[in-house]
């Protein structure tokens, strides 16, 4: 955990400097609110679109300048747009120092939001509880900045078929961690154990 202990020393970039802080954490301008807390992870749906038709930063909601970031997952890459807004270099590299899910430093996607959350705010219920997948930081230029819309003409997000200046690697995908049990059948197959002593197999 000296990731997250030490993420708490970064400093958010200026131009974000008025932004609402959380447990010491600057709290991103698309973060979903409730209740006086926020959800990291869980976007207010009308800022997402807000920021997407705008070209605003998702992160500091100032206006997108000539180098844009993106955070983009193998499944993204897939479908050919990334649901999420771009932002600002330096704002990328804040949410990245200090998102324990960007960073490394938690492998697991963390619960649903209470559903009272969810159904206020656009979430992922989806990836919740899910390993994290590989992410990486993808930066393009305000002309390969595109909207990718959906057949009906619904925002779906930014395009990833278009010209890429730069692919960083953020994290790598979070390894499956055995269960004991796993552990003990696998370690019983690699002849690692001779005897069964221990198992409650009968
Ligand atoms: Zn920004």
């Amino acid at each position: 955990m000296p990731k997250s202990r030490r993420s708490r020393t970064v400093k958010p970039p200026a131009r974000a400097a008025a932004l609402p802080r959380h447990g010491g954490l600057t709290v991103p301008w698309i973060t979903g609110w409730f209740d006086g807390r926020p959800y990291f992870g869980v976007n207010f749906p009308i800022r997402r679109i807000q920021a997407i038709t705008h070209r605003l930063c998702q992160f500091c909601r100032q206006p997108l300048g000539r180098r844009i970031g993106l955070v983009v997952r193998p499944a993204d890459s897939a479908v050919g747009y990334v649901d999420e807004p771009g932002m600002h270099p330096e704002c990328l590299d804040y949410a990245v120092a200090v998102c324990p899910l960007l960073n490394g430093a938690m492998d697991q996607y963390r619960s649903a939001p209470p559903s009272v959350v969810a159904g206020l705010l656009a979430s992922t219920p989806a990836r919740a509880g899910k390993l994290a997948e590989a992410y990486e930081a993808w930066f393009v230029t305000p002309s390969g900045y595109e909207v990718a819309y959906g057949p009906d003409m619904t925002v779906l997000g930014i395009r990833l078929d278009v010209p890429v200046l730069m692919k960083r690697p953020v994290r790598a995908a979070a390894q499956p961690r055995l269960t004991d049990e796993e552990a003990a059948l696998l370690r019983q197959v690699l002849g690692l154990e001779s005897s069964a002593e221990g198992t409650t197999t009968p």
